[in-house]
């Protein structure tokens, strides 16, 4: 006989469970009751479900590191009951939630679904209910007695993206999310298609842990024609940053202007770790294709390849975190550790 599939729900927040609030006409977060009632198809999976409700829930846009470590938490607390999980989530931040989650979740081997909804669930044309639905789906899908995407997953309209992968690409359309550079792990029409030849299966068994310490001791610097001097050294010269994700140009150009290259050089040379970002969605930093880039590379500045800003903010944060030295952090941050980068 077949064990009854069982998939926790967290619910942080997010537009799936919003409405207006009667007074300011703002959209307001409201507890999963509400959504349950929108959603009577729940009651009809076979599977059982519970939810934990976080207090209060929120707009994304107010998520820090430590509604990251409530979520790994709640995972791990849960870890031995369920079969999978679906993080409810606002769209604005969800593709940092979930690379935050996909490096701190150390030895995970069931799935971790987020997703979330253009329009609230309550709302006649709602893209919540087919969300919440197939992520449960998937949450729950297993073979041979094994869990079919045993990742931290975004899956929106129709789509599991990777979550270290993926970024909020659309403020409109039903399709919120976009990996540029990774195929879906699955798509879903008529079918849930996997695609088994992307999805990352454990290679050693080893107990769920949970990497849990952030240090938030980083900036994003986008480079842009025009970009002062003053601006560059009042960032790097803030007090306590240690790591910049530095947001370049195609491949991984940057002016070789000497004051630049000067700025990041000593950046460097005083012991802060430079991460070279595209600002291009797709494709890679090839640091030394141009001889825009070779003044990066001499300055010390590591390649992220094909990594988004997402990730690497939550990855370098994460890393910062784990006490590591400085040499290993940087080796770290050079290769990937679970599938955020090629
Ligand atoms: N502002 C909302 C949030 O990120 C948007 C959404 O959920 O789509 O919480």
């Amino acid at each position: 006989m077949e064990i009854r599939r069982s998939v926790l729900i967290i619910y942080t927040g997010g537009t799936i469970g919003m409405v207006n609030d009667p007074v300011s006409g703002a959209l307001v977060p409201i507890d999963f009751r509400h959504i349950s009632d929108q959603v009577p198809e729940l009651r009809r999976f076979g599977f059982s479900l519970e939810t934990v409700t976080f207090e209060p829930v929120i707009d994304s846009s107010e998520v820090s590191p430590d509604v990251w470590v409530r979520i790994a938490r709640t995972i791990e607390d849960n870890y031995d009951r369920f079969d999978g999980f679906v993080v409810l989530h606002g769209t604005d931040t969800m593709a940092y939630s979930a690379s935050a989650l996909s490096f701190m979740l150390r030895g995970l081997e069931k799935p971790v679904i987020f997703t979330g909804a253009q329009l609230p669930i309550g709302v006649l044309r709602t893209d919540g209910k087919e969300n919440l639905i197939t992520a449960i789906e998937i949450a729950a899908a297993r073979e041979n007695g094994l869990p079919v995407v045993p990742e931290v997953c975004i899956y929106f309209e129709n789509k599991l993206l990777r979550g270290n992968r993926t970024i909020k690409y659309s403020a409109e359309h039903f399709n919120a999310f976009v990996s540029p550079n990774l195929p879906p792990l699955a798509e879903a029409g008529l079918q849930i298609r996997y695609n088994r030849n992307i999805i990352r299966y454990p290679t050693v068994r080893r107990p769920l842990t949970v990497s849990d310490k952030f240090d938030t001791a980083v900036a994003v610097l986008r480079l842009f024609p025009g970009l002062r001097q003053e601006t560059v050294h009042a960032i790097l010269g803030t007090a306590g940053i240690r790591g910049l994700v530095l947001e370049t140009y195609g491949t991984g150009n940057a002016p070789t202007t000497e004051w630049f290259l000067d700025e990041i050089q000593s950046y460097i040379a005083g012991g802060g770790i430079v991460l070279n970002v595209s600002q291009c969605q797709a494709g890679s930093v090839e640091m030394g294709l141009y001889e825009t880039s070779a003044g990066l590379i001499s300055a010390g500045v590591l390649s992220g390849r094909d990594i988004t800003t997402e990730a690497a903010v939550t990855k370098m944060m994460n890393l910062f975190g784990s006490g590591l030295p400085r040499e290993k952090i940087c080796e770290l941050l050079s290769r990937p550790l679970c599938g955020e980068m090629s």
